[in-house]
């Protein structure tokens, strides 16, 4: 399950740009998309790996 951290997350938009399909930002945090929970999509990995808080989790 994809997730984003959001006590960790400081809300650099990131992973929305890396991998928008998948991330979204509201409220100045990011979360994963409705229904997008179990997505395979490569860049996820890519988003977590460049999240500047290890927030994600791909
Ligand atoms: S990359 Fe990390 S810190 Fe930046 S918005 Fe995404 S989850 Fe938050």
């Amino acid at each position: 399950m994809v997730s984003v951290d959001k006590e960790k997350c400081i809300g650099c938009g990131l992973c929305n740009s890396v991998c928008g399909d998948v991330f979204d930002m509201k409220d100045g945090k990011a979360h994963v998309k409705k229904g997008k929970e179990k997505a395979k999509d490569k860049c996820i990995k890519e988003a977590a790996d460049s999240c500047p808080v290890g927030a994600i989790k791909p």
